[in-house]
């Protein structure tokens, strides 16, 4: 059985919503990951079979990885379909924001979804949302959003309307946003959900070689490069920090996604709980900060690069340099090394 999470007054608030809508957008965070395009398409199998009209509407697109999901060819790129997209916003009963907790997480598309008249819902479980949905699910303790809308559907009664897509969206989801239920897992209720996915005939196994084996050689090979020349371990700090600059990755025939999870490897030498990634974007340099244990990587990329996210997992952005980014890395090691070495 599970914990009643979602409040019963957002689960009722919400059907009446859906009892008496038509039209349902779908919109999920910019470079959207396996959470925000699994929980995107669970929830859009589950509409459509309730005989709604749906779209999902992402910022930009996403890795090659999750596109053998069903119904990802449908999503619609904002950055590629801008007036189709503010159409179909405007004229929406209903839009769900899927994991993302700020406008400013959905980009250029932030000024249409806020002046849609439409009734806005929120699910998500990052830290402190802002207040610009009717209905705000939000609930960080939980593994990932994809979780949220297996509980929202199962609340509302239709645990027998998830199709063996929806199913696999929702999986993918909550296998991604933990790291194949490595980390943020051991609340026994995600095992009680995988059962019921598991009942719906998905193929747990083949969707983890799906995301995680399909790569490419040179991706690799950029690992094997960032890993013997890039990596530098800060003892001291119990941290790490990778980089990779444009003319680096132009070497290694970088396409988007290709450097996926690198900034969870350092994490996997003794004693390093704290890594932080650079990569040189068009105008910025785009971070990755991961952690294990308590120390507040959000806090972190808050402080010193404008970001935020979870404990463990966080981003952030930098305009300048790299070896000013690095530096400001360095200031932050030395300012937060009372939490990076405090004893366990
Ligand atoms: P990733 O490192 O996988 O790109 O991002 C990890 C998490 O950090 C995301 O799930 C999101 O919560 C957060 N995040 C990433 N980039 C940003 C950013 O630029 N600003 C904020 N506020 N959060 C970010
Ligand atoms: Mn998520």
């Amino acid at each position: 059985m599970l914990t009643e999470v979602i409040d019963q007054t957002k689960i009722d608030h919400f059907h009446k919503w859906l009892d008496k809508s038509e039209k349902i957008v779908i919109v999920a965070h910019v470079s959207p990951d396996g959470d925000a395009i699994g929980s995107s398409l669970g929830f859009y199998h589950f509409l459509r079979s309730k005989k709604k009209e749906v779209n999902i509407i992402v910022p930009n697109a996403f890795p090659e990885f999750l596109k053998w999901m069903s119904g990802a060819q449908d999503i619609l790129f904002y950055d590629q379909n801008k007036d189709l997209a503010d159409k179909l916003l405007s004229e929406a009963d209903i839009i769900c924001c899927l994991d993302f907790n700020a406008l400013k997480r959905i980009d250029t598309m932030a000024d249409a979804v806020k002046n849609a008249s439409a009734c806005k819902l929120m699910v998500d479980h990052h830290p402190f949302p802002e207040d610009f949905c009717g209905i705000t699910m939000s609930y960080p303790a939980l593994s990932s959003t994809s979780e949220l809308i297996f509980r929202l559907i199962s609340r509302m009664g239709y645990l027998d309307d998830i199709s063996k897509e929806g199913a696999e969206c929702i999986y993918t989801g909550m296998m991604t946003d933990t790291g194949g239920f490595t980390y943020n897992s051991n609340n026994r209720e995600i095992y009680f959900i995988i059962s019921e996915l598991l009942s719906k005939k998905i193929d747990k196994d083949d969707i983890y070689r799906k995301v995680y084996s399909t790569y490419s050689e040179s991706r690799l090979r950029l690992m094997g490069y960032i890993l013997y020349s890039k990596m530098k371990v800060y003892p001291e700090y119990h941290s790490a920090l990778i980089s990779l600059s444009n003319e680096e990755l132009k070497e290694f025939n970088y396409i988007k996604g290709d450097s996926e999870g690198f900034v969870n490897i350092p994490l996997t030498i003794k004693g390093v709980e704290f890594v932080v990634f650079f990569r040189e974007d068009k105008d910025m340099i785009k971070l990755s900060l991961r952690s294990v244990g308590k120390f507040p990587c959000n806090k972190f990329a808050a402080e010193y690069f404008g970001g935020g996210g979870h404990l463990n997992a966080s981003g952030g952005e930098f305009y300048g340099t790299m070896s000013e980014a690095i530096e400001i890395f360095k200031q932050g090691l030395k300012k937060y090394k009372p939490l990076l070495t405090a004893k366990k």
